[in-house]
């Protein structure tokens, strides 16, 4: 059977057809990744455009960070010239750069993503108010570098810099996704300096997507980020009534979403429903199916989302972790969201998607 056409290769499930990360249509070309200089040819490319990072946030245009709070306002990424950048990433060998892939096309733009986290926050602050020679500053190899603030200096108060979840609701599925691949590999790259194995110092790999150990007696050996899978499981009883709770860490009173937790090291995803959904809530699941994932970097968890019947319905919340568990008909729940009593998971979240798919329309 033909494969269906309407599936790009990070499309999600029938179930969640819609997903606010990761679910962009760049091609990794991931055969790319092992060429010799590809950065700097990448860079070389006039159709080649260059995101930025810094401290786990994508960089906007400059007034677009105050729009994260509005509904209906759309946000888009700042990009520079790769050329722009070349000179810069030659200034600042600690820089990561990393290869997200590149558009359809005899004309389909590459995206490189540049985390400038290392550049300094003293030479953040030099560069305040240094906007004006933005476009001027760019040195050229081998040249003195000018006690004038450099491109990447500068970048760190030309833009405003917002979260993946500011970011993600306003933004198409293209630059979400090209915002969620460049976060979640910064983040790694910024936590992970050592080797994990011997300690010594490690240089990034494969387009920024992997990194190699620098010691040559430890085979110089190819690290790949560390994913954290956790579940998310939408309850349903006999009844089709929905379990909402409320976790002692939300800093919203009235924030309800349903369970969740880490998967345990040895454990199956399935098993990680059942457990975390008895811990939780004294609820015992029957049947658990898949019903897709999101990958949520802060800082590198994959979400698999599950729906699952209960086969018990009697709530004992733990008390800890969750200090209020209850079952809504579909009616009961609009009703406390009309009256404010009860608020949904935001919207980049898997978890709201997860709700919508059972109330049977968007929040
Ligand atoms: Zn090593």
């Amino acid at each position: 059977m033909a494969a269906d056409i309407h599936f790009s290769p990070l499309a999600l499930t029938r179930a969640l057809p819609f997903l606010p990360l990761a679910q962009g249509d760049i091609d990794y070309q991931v055969d790319r990744r092992i060429e010799p200089n590809l950065i700097e040819n990448l860079l070389a490319d006039p159709n080649t455009k260059v995101v930025l990072t810094r401290g786990g946030r994508i960089a906007v245009p400059r007034g677009q960070g105050d729009l994260v709070d509005y509904e209906n306002v759309k946000m888009r990424l700042a990009t520079l010239p790769g050329a722009y950048v070349s000179a810069e990433l030659r200034r600042y060998p600690e820089v990561v750069a990393m290869f997200l892939g590149a558009y359809a096309g005899a004309r389909g733009a590459s995206v490189v993503a540049v985390d400038i986290t290392r550049v300094s926050q003293t030479d953040a602050a030099a560069a305040a108010g240094a906007d004006d020679a933005f476009d001027e500053t760019v040195s050229l190899p081998g040249e003195v570098p000018s006690a004038k603030p450099t491109l990447l200096q500068q970048a760190v108060t030309r833009f405003d810099w917002v979260d993946l979840r500011g970011f993600a609701p306003h933004a198409s599925a293209r630059e979400a996704g090209q915002a969620t691949s460049a976060i979640t590999l910064s983040i790694w790259h910024s936590r992970q300096r050592f080797c994990p194995t011997c300690g010594s110092p490690v240089r990034p790999a494969l387009g920024g997507w992997a990194q190699r150990c620098t010691n040559e007696a430890d085979g110089n050996r190819i690290l790949f980020p560390r994913v954290e899978p956790a579940v998310i499981t939408a309850i349903v009883d006999g009844r089709d009534r929905l379990l909402l709770q409320h976790n002692a860490a939300w800093k919203d009173p009235k924030l309800y979403s349903v369970s969740a937790g880490f998967v345990e090291a040895g454990e199956n995803l399935e098993h990680a429903c059942r457990r975390e959904a008895m811990e939780e809530t004294g609820i015992q699941l029957g049947e658990v199916r898949y019903l897709g994932s999101q990958p949520w970097p802060f800082p590198a968890s994959l979400m698999m989302a599950f729906k699952a019947h209960a086969v018990t319905t009697d709530i004992q919340v733990d008390g800890e972790e969750t200090m209020i568990a209850r079952w809504v008909t579909r009616d009961e729940y609009t009703a406390e969201l009309v009256s404010g009593r009860m608020v949904a998971p935001g919207r980049a979240t898997i978890a709201r998607y997860m709700i919508e798919e059972w109330l049977g329309r968007e929040l």
